[in-house]
Formats: C-alpha cells, sequence, structure tokens
C-alpha cells in the first residue's frame, strides 16, 4: 500500500502550508462569530490559519480538508484516485499499534480543567445555543469485546466541565445505550486536531462499515502505516498519540439535558433536542498545541460527510452492478442526500438496479441520479445535460415512498421518513446513434495554455 506524505494533523498543515494552500491571519479575532464568519467568507478558499484567537495561547485552524483536491494530495493520490484508495482502505484496514507516550502528552491538567478557558472552543452561528466542539473525534472502547469506535458529534459547551452530546442513532449511541441500561458511565476521549485520513475515517458509515471495525484501523490504511495510540490518564481509552489535544471524560447514564439549537449540515437549524451528558476529567496536548475547528454547512464539513460514502456506496454497488465506475456525493446535496453514481450499462434495466442499489448502501441518500460513463458525475453541468437530453419523467424516474432518512432533514418534518427518487439518466441501449455525444477532436488532449497568448 502506498503511503500518504502526512503522519499527522501537523503534518499536513505543514505539507500544505508548503503547497501553498494554507494562508495566515495574523491580526486578533474572537472565538465568538469572528473566526467563523472569516472562514465562511473564504470558503472553499486556502486553509486558515488563525494566529491570535482572543486571548488563548492556542491558535486555530480551518478548512484543512475544503477541497477535494487538498484531500487527495494529503493521501498521496489523485481526485479521481480517492475512491479506490479509500475503497481499498476499507477492504484491508491497518490496525494501530500502542506507544508508552507521545506529543499530545506534553501538558496534562486532571484537576483544574476549564473548557472555555483552557480552549478556543468557537461559537458559530447566530442562533447556535453556545460554543461547540464540531471537530473532535469521540473514541470509546468496549474492552468486554475488544472493540473502538470513533465517530463524530457535535458538542455543546455547558460548563466549565461538562458537554452535552447529539447521539443520533449509530454505534455510539448502541454503546451508550448498554452501558445506560447497567447504570455505569462510559469512559470517552475527544481528539482534536486530526489529520484527512483520521476526520474521513471517523465520518464513515453504513454498509460495510460494521460496529467493530476500528475506524483508526481505516485511517492507518489510508496513511499507508497504522496510527500509533497511548493510552488516556483517566481510563484505558487508547488515542493517536500525535494529536493536538486530547479531552478525557465519560458519557454518563440516567437523563439527558436540552441540547442545541445548532446550525447543522442542512444550513438549518437543528432545534434544542435531548443530549447525553460528558464529565470531563482531564486534557492533555501539546505545549504548543494548534486547535482545529469546523463550521457546519461549509465545504470542509460536505467534503468530509460525503466523500467517505462514495466507496463505501460503490462497494456495495458493485455486487449489483460491477460496472459501476465512479460514485459522487455532491456538496450541494448537503454532502448527504444526493448522489451520481456512473454505470456502464449491459441491460436495459441497470439503471434502476443501480439506483435500489446505491439507496440500500447509504440510507441518507434520497436522490439518486445514474448516468453512463461518458458523463463526469463530479460535474454538475454534465450530470443536467444527461438529465436533460436522456432522462423522460415518466419512464425513467424510481420512487421509493415512506423510507428511512436523516432525522435532521427539515423535509422529513412532521413523520420523520423519507421519500426516494432516483433518475436514470443513461441512454437507452436500443437508442442508437442520436444518444452519441458530440466531441470536437482533440479538443480533450489540447494542452490550452499553449494557444492563449496573455493579453496586455
Ligand atoms: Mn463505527
Amino acid at each position: 500500500m502506498d503511503e500518504a506524505p502526512i503522519s499527522c494533523f501537523r503534518d499536513q498543515l505543514q505539507f500544505l502550508e508548503r503547497a501553498g494552500e494554507v494562508r495566515r491571519i495574523e491580526r486578533q479575532v474572537a472565538a465568538k462569530f469572528e473566526v467563523a464568519a472569516v472562514t465562511k467568507r473564504v470558503d472553499p478558499g486556502p486553509a486558515l490559519f488563525f494566529e491570535r484567537v482572543d486571548d488563548y495561547d492556542i491558535p486555530v485552524v480551518m478548512g484543512m480538508d475544503s477541497t477535494r483536491a487538498r484531500i487527495a494530495m494529503s493521501l498521496g493520490t489523485t481526485q479521481t484516485g480517492l475512491i479506490d484508495r479509500y475503497g481499498a482502505a476499507l477492504k484491508e484496514p491497518l490496525a494501530p499499534v500502542e506507544v508508552a507516550t507521545g506529543p499530545v502528552k506534553e501538558l496534562i491538567s486532571t484537576g483544574d480543567v476549564d473548557l472555555l478557558r483552557d480552549l478556543p472552543i468557537l461559537t458559530h452561528y447566530e442562533q447556535d445555543g453556545g460554543p461547540y466542539i464540531t471537530t473532535g473525534l469521540v473514541v470509546v472502547e468496549d474492552p468486554s469485546r475488544g472493540i473502538r469506535n470513533v465517530s463524530y458529534h457535535r458538542m455543546q459547551v455547558t460548563g466549565p466541565r461538562e458537554l452535552r452530546i447529539l447521539l443520533l442513532p449509530r454505534h455510539l449511541r448502541r454503546l451508550w445505550a448498554e452501558a445506560d441500561e447497567r447504570g455505569e458511565e462510559l469512559p470517552i476521549a475527544i481528539v482534536i486536531g486530526c489529520d484527512t485520513a483520521q476526520r474521513l475515517a471517523a465520518a464513515t458509515w453504513g454498509a460495510s462499515i460494521p460496529l467493530g471495525l476500528d475506524e483508526f484501523s481505516i485511517a492507518g490504511a489510508l496513511k499507508g502505516r497504522p496510527e500509533e495510540m497511548v493510552r488516556c490518564e483517566t481510563s484505558g481509552v487508547r488515542v493517536p498519540a500525535n494529536a493536538e489535544i486530547v479531552i478525557e471524560g465519560a458519557l454518563l447514564p440516567g437523563a439527558l439535558k436540552s441540547e442545541g439549537p445548532f446550525a447543522e449540515f442542512t444550513g438549518n437549524y437543528g432545534g434544542v433536542v435531548q443530549g447525553q451528558l460528558i464529565r470531563v476529567d482531564a486534557i492533555t496536548r501539546r505545549r504548543d498545541a494548534i486547535y482545529q475547528g469546523l463550521v457546519a454547512f461549509t465545504a470542509e464539513h460536505m467534503q468530509l460527510q460525503g466523500m467517505p460514502n462514495e466507496p463505501v456506496m460503490r462497494n456495495a454497488m458493485r455486487q449489483i452492478l460491477p460496472e459501476t465506475h465512479a460514485v459522487h456525493i455532491t456538496p450541494s446535496g448537503c454532502g448527504k442526500f444526493h448522489a451520481v453514481v456512473q454505470i456502464s450499462k449491459r441491460h436495459e434495466s441497470d439503471g434502476r438496479d443501480a439506483i435500489l442499489a446505491a439507496f440500500s448502501a447509504v440510507r441518507d441518500v434520497k436522490l439518486v441520479t445514474v448516468v453512463d460513463e461518458d458523463v463526469d458525475p463530479f460535474n454538475p453541468r454534465d450530470v443536467e445535460w444527461a438529465v436533460s437530453t436522456r432522462f423522460q419523467a415518466d419512464r425513467d424516474v424510481v420512487i421509493v415512498e415512506r423510507s428511512w432518512g436523516n432525522l435532521l432533514d427539515p423535509s422529513t418534518y412532521g413523520t420523520k421518513i423519507t421519500a426516494k427518487m432516483g433518475l436514470d439518466a443513461t441512454k437507452p441501449l436500443a437508442g442508437g446513434d442520436q444518444f452519441t455525444k458530440a466531441i470536437v477532436p482533440g479538443a480533450a488532449e489540447l494542452d490550452i495554455a499553449a494557444y492563449l497568448t496573455p493579453s496586455l
């Protein structure tokens, strides 16, 4: 397996800075709204390094993974090679190794911890309920089953040592529910300052990601070297030794408390809901730690959320249609709801079967557009062209009623279930020459810069 040019967050930041992909902000900015405002205006531009945030001794990095190009180069591949690279990592994970200590242990606070005093935790949107940790990877271990889980959650700061977390019905929610049943705390760690591989792996779910598959083993495979893990100070949970900051604590059993509102990936506010409580027991960090933030409903959010599910969807689809090529979960579909899949059509029914296979692979997806191999699924103009010239609504649409959707999708309001729609925009096999895409000979291969004389 190829090695990626990066091994941790800090490595990736330096790598991207050398590539000219990072801009530094020297002036002092506020953790409340101002970091998010600059990030939003620049989106999806260069990564941003905020050197001075309020009076914190910790700078803040935003938008490191805002573009597909940066994600690909950080993993040592190309934008089109990304899906193969990730697909291979899912099939052949690489288990982490434990090491005695690492940079994340340079400073250890157990007694005197105050989240908002110690860390530049950001407040993002106008109506958000307060400061939120948005890109902390939540790590939990279940020693009795020998499993670890790593996942993304929004976490609201509600006290010096208290967070409230939203657990949608996925792996961590299940592990918490089991502990809750026994009336026990569930030790967790929140890892801040993570590289592309760790972030993508934590964001991956759906078919082929069972509970028990350690997301850090996907990250290791993506980088071509195993993650090095160190043990927490206050529990047996293990975390990447090269992280910037780790918050240690426990998910508490029992009563839930109000959490929210919080502007979600949909660009709407997820209202006040009932969240689990986290008690914070310790913070460990690098001496010169860098805080990593993420503004919901930005390009970075869409990339991290959408891209990992592309190989999941393709791996599943290939069991039905081996000639499934590219899959694109589009940023404009909130990085979750809309997919374009590209197939080589061999039978007249392949387009419809592709739609059903795609829906069964990633449950949040509610619009699938199927295109032929002469259409670029990453180019919205090309995709709409295929729909406008190869699709008829009475013949080529598949609708699945009353299916599972995403609980944060506002359009499911009142029902919490969703309808799904597939558009078969592949050309009919019997259609003949009228569907041949017109090309100009040589146009695709031209070195166009050699033709365009700069004007004065
Ligand atoms: Mn999991």
